[in-house]
């Protein structure tokens, strides 16, 4: 069922002379930044917590991120399913012709990203960097970290307020109306796919992995199998970079520290260690590398998520009157609103910031569309997420069993 629809609220649409405020400058609430920065009538205050942009990690972007027509949008085979079953052809249409507006600086960094890997803080820098070399045009940059207190308290009514704020969302609870204290939780689904070990490691020649590839180098794994994730060995010209995950019990996730080597594994957990030994050996005998340096480990639970509400549509509508957020709407974008460990994230968080600028610059929509259709299509976002994140953890459930036709059967729903 999608969300309900509201009837009304203390405010009937924006001002025309419209402050928005972004909290958090990720890739998000930077991409946001620079949408909203070329749309007339319209201030940006921008509010960052970290000083330099450090991640490193390598990412890419979707190639749907950069589709110019319904079909190449829809050309994964599996998520072009879960789009065609979800979305109507106009919403497709409207969302490409959003991105045909793109201004040509920034729409040349997407599709530039859309092409190969590259670090998160390349994107990072590259779009903060655009955003300043445009003369800051509309825009105040603030280098603070935002409490909730604060972020209602710079609310004038009629501002609107989005929270870019990452998968810990700063606002993402507060937005289910109540009095008294925020409940961790309170407007947050969250599904726990698994425990998983992240683990990375470079190597001296090239190696690239797909699906037969993880089957032949986990044959003698009965346990413990390591699967690189798709599309993430990386050679960058001298170094493979590679990152898979080891499914793990709750109780080991327990015993282990948040981050550690491949030392620390052989000595406490040495038959996931043994298993990782093996896959590497294959990779190996194959290409006639090198490991450079130590595995890099990380445990995480993979959690699938999304804010119940993505917008403050209830307490526009039905919250008390005296709550900022009964006269400012907020919306949540990016990893604040919707999060899965198995799905294009940044191009989920930044085909919702594209989604967002389009509404809001479309000055005359009144404002409970604008909320309605804001919450409706992080709505559509989220089913695609979700199926698609449910079958790739069945699909990895089963190759877990894949050499025990007993047990692989016992997972198995056909009919
Ligand atoms: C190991 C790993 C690999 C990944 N690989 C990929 C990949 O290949 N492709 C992909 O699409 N995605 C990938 N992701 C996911 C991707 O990194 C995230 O989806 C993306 O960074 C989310 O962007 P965001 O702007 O919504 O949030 P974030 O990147 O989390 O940014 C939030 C920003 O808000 C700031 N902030 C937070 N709280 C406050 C506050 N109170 N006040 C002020 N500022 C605040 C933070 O400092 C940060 O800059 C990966 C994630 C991980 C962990």
């Amino acid at each position: 069922m999608p969300p309900p629809t509201s009837d009304a609220t203390a405010l009937d649409s924006l001002p025309s002379n419209l402050r928005v405020h972004v909290i958090g400058a990720g890739p998000v609430g930077l991409l946001l930044t620079a949408l909203l920065q070329s749309v007339e009538g319209l201030s940006v205050c921008l509010y960052e917590k970290r000083r330099e942009y450090t991640r490193t990690r390598m990412v890419q972007l979707a190639p749907y991120l950069v589709a110019d027509s319904v079909e190449s949008y829809r050309a994964d085979a599996i998520d072009g399913d879960s789009v065609e079953a979800i979305f109507d052809s106009s919403e497709l249409e409207q969302g490409l012709a959003f991105r045909q507006s793109i201004p040509p600086d920034l729409s040349a960094l997407l599709r530039s990203w859309a092409l190969g890997f590259c670090p998160l803080n390349s994107i990072e820098r590259s779009i903060s960097d655009l955003i300043d070399a445009r003369g800051l045009n509309g825009v105040e940059r603030t280098s603070a970290v935002v409490t909730a207190e604060e972020g209602m308290a710079m609310l004038k009514p009629g501002d609107v307020l989005i929270d870019a704020t990452g998968s810990g969302s700063l606002l993402r609870d507060h937005l289910a109306p109540g009095s008294g204290e925020v409940a961790d939780g309170a407007n947050t689904l969250n599904v726990r796919l698994e425990y998983a070990l992240v683990i990375t490691f470079l190597y001296g020649q090239k190696y690239d992995c797909n699906e037969f590839c993880k089957y032949a180098k986990n044959r003698e794994n009965p346990h413990y199998k390591f699967i690189p994730m798709v599309h993430r060995t990386h050679y960058d010209g001298s170094v493979s970079h590679v990152t898979g995950i080891v499914n793990i019990s709750a109780r080991e996730y327990e015993a282990m520290p948040s981050r550690f080597d491949g030392q620390w594994l052989r000595s406490n957990f040495p038959g996931v260690a043994q298993s990782m030994d093996r896959f590497i050996d294959k990779i190996k005998e194959e290409t006639h590398g090198e490991i450079l340096g130590d595995l890099e480990i990380v445990r995480i639970p993979l959690d699938l998520y999304r804010a119940r509400s993505a917008t403050s549509r209830q307490w526009l509508t039905a919250g008390p009157r005296d709550h900022p957020f009964a006269s400012s709407p907020v919306f949540l974008a990016g990893d604040s609103a919707i999060g899965s460990p198995y799905f294009q994230s940044i191009s989920l968080g930044f085909e919702c910031a594209m989604f967002l600028a389009g509404l809001i610059a479309q000055r005359d929509l009144p404002l409970t569309e604008m909320l309605d259709r804001y919450e409706l299509y992080i709505y559509k976002q989220w089913l695609r997420v979700y199926m698609r994140s449910k079958m790739i953890k069945h699909n990895k459930d089963l190759f877990e069993s894949i050499d025990d036709p007993h047990a692989l059967i016992d997972k198995l729903h056909i009919y």
